[in-house]
């Protein structure tokens, strides 16, 4: 996870009372200092909506309001390369280290060939094209050599 979630994540757990810490409060403005404006202004917003600002993904579903996660979110949580918000509640999302991993580990080693992201819904198209390149070799293969050597033996 990178140091950003991390910050909001542990300010979250501070400021809703899940983690009890000796300095808090200091521990608060502290983190606070360290997010930037906007991320905190839009967690504040959920925040002052009764809402938490950032969730969990497990099994590739958002713990704040239960709806799917799409695949590249969870990509990139994964590879901890940008924030991500949920597209239907609006959270900040993080990934629960121990199942939030799993569903895309399990479709790149069924399909290895494909893009995560289409396995989905596109499986059964995906079986047409295979058959069609060695067919279309065999043909190709014979067909070019008889010609060219009748002319020249004739
Ligand atoms: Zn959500």
């Amino acid at each position: 996870m990178n140091e950003l979630l991390q910050n909001l994540t542990r300010l979250q757990a501070l400021e809703f009372g899940e983690i009890k810490e000796k300095n808090a409060k200091a521990t608060i403005v502290e983190l606070r200092g360290k997010i930037p404006q906007q991320i905190l202004g839009h967690y504040d917003r959920l925040v002052a909506k009764g809402k938490k600002g950032v969730a969990a993904v497990r099994n590739q579903v958002c713990t704040g309001c239960h709806m799917r996660v799409p695949i590249g979110v969870v990509a990139t949580l994964m590879h901890d390369t940008d924030i991500q918000l949920c597209e239907s509640c609006g959270r900040y999302l993080y990934l629960s280290e121990s199942t939030g991993t799993k569903a895309p580990e399990e479709t790149a080693r069924r399909k290895p060939a494909r893009k995560v992201r289409t396995s989905k819904n596109s499986s059964p198209m995906v079986s047409t094209p295979p058959p069609a390149m060695p067919l279309a070799l065999n043909e190709l293969g014979p067909g070019k050599m008889q010609p060219g050597l009748r002319p020249i033996s004739a």
